[in-house]
């Protein structure tokens, strides 16, 4: 009988998996353990289908989104998360950020970036409440996204990228707030009135260090957050100001989009001393999906990346803010030559992506790790390259050995934790 069902499961099997038997078989190695596969396999789905699923960072690549010409109602080939893709890959929830690039500290700089940010928040609304309220929803709570995803939508929460867009008005805060905003990452590329960046602009004239952390104002921006129950998000932050919004902030923090800088040095990481201290503050780090965070790129790839660009007429600079500053031509042959490179030069994979979450879990502790990709801001991995393949990261941790529950702390749990103290927090201050 056992004998039986292994041979059903071993064609089931070989069925599913020919592709990937061809390449066993070209490189000379039969495929093992293929019952126990197919109980990952298995597994896997169920607990994914079971689980509330969230990424906490995909960007929605300007100002278009939500029209017919940048269309996230269907399975577009522009978008890494849209509706159709959470919904084959199982993805229940996503806080969409409103990005805004570092400019000029004036007041013409600080206006435009205000009204970019409403274009944006306008985006998202649109998206949620004229477009398609038949398949998604605004969350403005943890209960709230609980709520549309038991109800079989998408729940869909804001971010807003980088505190500039509230300029020296404080009032801006409640004023983001009160359109949807859930979390503010304090800054981005480039210093701002807020706090110092983990990558100071050269372009902006930045110094290493500003404030050496948080400004005095920021402190305000900290506090005015916890007292309304936005989460504080310590990604593209420098150290020292991650340092001061731990001290600082009453409710626990999050970094929504980043990776250990134990596995790659990279300034966008967080280094074991901060899991540690994330751990303590109660916060969670959500892994990023972005090659050059999760796997420094060798020279020889850095170098053909950057022949690439200067081809295409890229301008230099962070992956994301350069391609979202090139035309969409440009975009689509940069697309097509980087597929030439990846093969030449492989980029971070799932694997690398699954050992930033292990090593998160095995440093700040399981309760303190969670999911967020920055799909269409420069995140996409092979394996895990949009939401439609977010399966492959619950089978990778099935295989790894991590519990059901553990999973589900990973893709919801935690961050709905984090979300419900900042809430009980602001209870508490209001
Ligand atoms: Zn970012």
């Amino acid at each position: 009988m056992l004998h039986k069902l292994s041979d059903i499961r071993l064609s089931v099997f070989f069925l599913m998996t020919l592709a990937a038997y061809t390449g066993h078989r070209a490189s000379g190695q039969q495929p093992q353990h293929t019952a126990d596969e197919q109980e990952i396999l298995a597994a896997a789905e169920r607990i994914h289908r079971e689980a509330v699923t969230i990424d906490t960072h995909v960007d929605i690549a300007g100002a278009e989104y939500a029209t017919e010409r940048l269309d996230p109602g269907i399975d577009n080939p522009k978008l890494k998360c849209d509706l159709v893709k959470m919904v084959q890959g199982g993805v229940d929830a996503v806080f969409l950020a409103v990005w805004i690039g570092q400019g000029k500290r004036d007041a013409d700089g600080y206006k435009r970036a205000y009204d970019n940010a409403i274009t944006q928040f306008k985006a998202i609304h649109r998206l949620a409440e004229n477009m398609y309220p038949d398949r998604c929803q605004l969350a403005v709570s943890p209960d709230g996204a609980e709520r549309i995803i038991a109800g079989g939508k998408r729940a869909v929460t804001i971010g807003v990228e980088n505190g500039y867009a509230i300029g020296e008005d404080l009032s801006n805060v409640r004023k983001f707030y009160d359109l949807g905003a859930r979390y503010i990452t304090l800054s981005h590329v480039g210093h701002n009135q807020i706090c110092d960046s983990s990558n100071p602009s050269s372009k902006l004239g930045d110094e290493q260090s500003e404030h050496n952390g948080l400004s005095p104002f920021g402190r305000q921006v900290v506090v005015e957050m916890n007292r309304l129950g936005m989460m504080v998000d310590v990604s593209h932050i420098s150290s020292e100001s991650f340092q001061d919004v731990i001290d600082l902030s009453r409710a626990p923090v999050i970094a929504s989009h980043s990776g250990c800088r134990a596995l790659s040095d990279n300034p966008r990481n967080l280094d074991d001393r901060q899991l540690e201290a994330l751990a303590k503050n109660g916060g969670v780090i959500q892994i990023v999906a972005l090659d050059a965070y999760l796997k420094a790129p060798s020279p020889e790839r850095r170098h053909a990346v950057k022949d690439l660009a200067t081809r295409i007429g890229i301008p230099t600079g962070p992956l994301g803010a350069r391609l979202s500053e090139a035309t969409a031509s440009q975009r689509r042959q940069f697309r097509e030559g980087e597929r030439e490179v990846d093969q030449q030069f492989p980029p971070a994979g799932l694997k690398d992506y699954v050992d930033h979450i292990d090593h998160a879990a095995k440093v700040a502790g399981i309760h303190h790790v969670g999911i967020g990709t920055d799909f269409d801001g420069g995140g996409g991995i092979r394996g895990f390259n949009d939401h439609s393949q977010a399966r492959n990261v619950t089978v990778e941790l099935v295989r790894r050995g991590y519990s059901e529950e553990a999973i589900k702390k990973i893709w919801g749990g935690n961050i709905l934790r984090v979300w419900r103290e900042a809430e009980k927090v602001a209870a508490e201050l209001q």
